[in-house]
């Protein structure tokens, strides 16, 4: 993947079965056409390994992983079974995991730090609740899970943040251009701070309900790198667009 090329990742949560895998090959095929943009699919762990039959150039990754590598965690997936089954990317700290399974900052840093010193491409997702938003504290929000979650150290390219608002997943609710530049350049400044010129290259995804339909406008924003996509991402025909726009922005 380049530094700071498009990344549009689609998170398909705990939908997809084996019959759904001709989507894959058909965002393969439609990725392959239309060039310039990385494009990845997360499907559930049980489909990685066939998915990864009709990837294509495309990536597959993972939804989650556990921080250690083995060990007595019923239930769990660690990094180097990820890429065995060949994965190549896993989402971290989605605010779904954080509510359903009560993942803290420093559970998603632990994760992250496993994912990237794997080798694996880590999308650490951040975002605020409508009520916060409601109270103006979505700036300080987002700012203290970015030093929570983000590890220290990581190779060029593999880290990226995905601004995902937890009131825009799944509701059809997108947060407007301008709530957005004001999110990503606010995430760009704590990245820079943090890491110095290293920040400046990492990718920033915006998620939360992208859409054909709102996708060319998202990605014309400042500091917009990609998207993370879940309920457009199951379809070929709802993806493909999305990845069209990320090519023409
Ligand atoms: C997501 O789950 O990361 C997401 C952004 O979902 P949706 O696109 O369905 O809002």
């Amino acid at each position: 993947m380049h530094l700071r090329r498009k990344l549009v990742a689609g998170n398909w949560k705990m939908n997809g079965s084996l019959g759904q895998l001709a989507e894959v090959s058909a965002i393969a095929e439609a990725a392959r056409a239309t060039g310039g943009v990385d494009v990845a699919v997360c499907p559930p762990f049980t489909l990685l390994a066939p998915a990864l039959t009709r990837a294509g150039g495309i990536t597959i990754g993972a939804q989650d992983c556990h921080a250690a590598a083995s060990g007595p965690h019923t239930g769990c997936v660690s990094v180097p079974m990820l890429k065995e089954a060949g994965a190549r990317l896993v989402i971290c700290g989605h605010s779904e995991r954080r509510a359903d399974q009560h993942e803290t900052d420093a559970d998603v840093r632990a994760k992250a730090e496993a994912a990237l010193g794997g080798g694996l491409v880590t999308i650490i997702c951040v975002g605020e609740s409508e009520a916060e938003r409601a109270a103006g504290g979505h700036l300080a929000r987002v700012e203290a899970q970015l030093a929570g979650s983000l590890p220290d150290d990581w190779e060029e390219g593999e880290l990226v943040v995905a601004y995902e608002p937890i009131w825009a997943i799944g509701t059809g609710k997108v947060a407007t251009a301008v709530d957005v530049a004001e999110m990503h350049a606010a995430i760009r400044a704590a990245l820079v701070a943090r890491y110095g010129d290293r920040g400046a290259r990492v990718r920033i995804l915006y998620g939360g309900s992208v859409k054909a339909e709102n996708a060319a406008e998202l990605f014309a924003v400042a500091d917009v790198d990609g998207a993370l996509v879940g309920g457009a991402s199951l379809t070929a025909a709802q993806f493909v667009p999305i990845i069209e726009a990320a090519a023409a922005s």
